[in-house]
């Protein structure tokens, strides 16, 4: 069975203090596995975990991140100016975008992080509207099919990132022309993938390329970037992520790929996001109404517009019905939200304890993508977030949001 790190008493307690809907946060659960995954790269000096803002952009979060020695990984503007708010600067933030507009390769530069180029055009791009850092990394699109063993994990080839071989060859070189004394190589080629093979295989891949790159160019590079992509056990009968393991397996590369070419000081980085939050928060909710039609539903206060993974890619929350964890789960319910969309359900025949108008129920795994994704469609609101302390007391680390915040871009008395 799968269970939460919050009891039902627990529970009754904060939402006497927070009305629900709430994404709730698990301080102590957040930490230890941070700790965990310093662990398994222990073996790596220049280990560095830069912890993908857009996972879980709240600067509570983030600050425990830091304080566990992560840095950020951001992707626009607003991400390094939450990153910036928190203390991070330089090298403690990685700037890994896509489509990359001007002001937010400035703010990268004015904040000396390390930037991420998604594609060679942005070479001179960037030169032109920044200037060129003397460290910087780039991302390698290998295309065609990513495989581990002859299982087809995801396909590069389709996928709108990064730079080809070729490229990687000629960027480089023109960026050591530009000046930079250290380089970067980064790649994302799955997502959420609780396979430990997956890592030590894209490591192999990294690794791989960057002693073809030193042969062919003879530029050295300094880190290697896994990114993000390793995932977590969303439902019961999955096995989680054995961490120690993983990084056992890219250990293992590292020495027969960069230690046999004499690469010995090659720093690892990793930008999860998933992997440190998603286990370690989840969604609370009321149930406000059951509905017996063709099928059995029940309607939840919160809504896709809270969690929008199911809605988005039909994605498995487990749920559970606080203080029945032990009943028979012998009733088959649609769990939905109050959108006027019918792919607004948390779950579709899920077999479930007998539900009551009132009770309160725990959907898992929302601490990455979760609250991140919320939007304000059918003018719902966004919730607020609330962190769970490590000795047991709560804080709110974002209230809700009211109609007045829904309003706020708009000028009633000019229309
Ligand atoms: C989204 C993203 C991540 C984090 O991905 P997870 O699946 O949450 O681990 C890391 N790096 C980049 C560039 C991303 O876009």
């Amino acid at each position: 069975m799968k269970t939460t790190f919050i009891n039902h008493e627990q529970l009754c307690e904060i939402t006497k203090r927070y009305p629900t809907p709430f994404h709730l946060y698990d301080e102590r659960g957040i930490r230890e596995n941070a700790r965990k995954l310093k662990q398994a790269f222990s073996w790596n000096k220049g280990f560095k975990e830069y912890f993908a803002v857009k996972a879980t952009p709240n600067p509570y979060i983030l600050k425990i991140l830091k304080e566990e020695g992560c840095g950020v990984d951001c992707s626009s503007y607003t991400e390094l100016m939450l990153s910036e708010a928190v203390g991070f600067n330089s090298e403690q933030i990685m700037f890994s975008s896509n489509v990359t507009p001007k002001e937010d390769f400035v703010k990268a530069r004015s904040m000396d992080a390390i930037i991420n180029l998604d594609d060679i055009t942005h070479i001179d791009f960037l030169d032109k509207v920044a200037g060129i850092p003397e460290i910087i990394s780039c991302r390698y699109n290998p295309g065609g099919d990513f495989t581990i063993g002859n299982h087809i994990m995801d396909t590069p080839g389709e996928a709108k990132y990064g730079f080809t071989y070729a490229q990687l060859v000629e960027g480089f070189k023109e960026l050591k022309d530009r000046g930079v004394k250290k380089f970067g190589l980064h790649a994302f080629l799955a997502s959420n993938t609780v396979a430990d093979e997956y890592y030590p295989a894209l490591a192999g891949v990294l690794f791989e390329t960057a002693v073809r790159l030193k042969r062919e160019t003879g530029i050295e590079i300094s880190f290697i970037n896994l990114s993000g992509g390793v995932g977590i056990p969303y439902k019961p009968d999955e096995k989680a992520t054995d961490i120690i393991k993983v990084g056992d397996g890219v250990k293992r590369a590292y020495e027969d790929i960069l230690i046999a070419e004499g690469m010995k000081d090659v720093a690892i980085y990793t930008e999860l996001g998933r992997f440190m939050l998603g286990p370690y928060g989840c969604l609370v909710a009321t149930v406000l109404h059951k509905k017996s039609i063709y099928k059995e539903y029940i309607g939840l206060d919160a809504c896709a517009t809270n969690l929008m993974r199911p809605a988005m890619y039909g994605a498995y929350h487990h749920i559970t019905v606080m203080g029945k964890e032990d009943a028979p789960y012998n009733h088959k319910y649609d769990v939905t939200g109050g959108l006027c969309e019918n792919n607004d359900k948390f779950a579709i025949d899920r077999m479930l304890p007998e539900i009551e108008i009132g009770d309160l129920v725990v959907i898992h795994d929302t601490g990455a993508h979760g609250f991140a994704m919320g939007y304000n469609y059918n003018g719902k609101l966004r919730s607020a977030e609330i962190l769970l302390r490590q000795d047991g007391s709560t804080e709110m680390i974002r209230r809700a949001e009211t109609p007045e915040d829904y309003f706020a871009t708009l000028d009633f008395t000019a229309c």
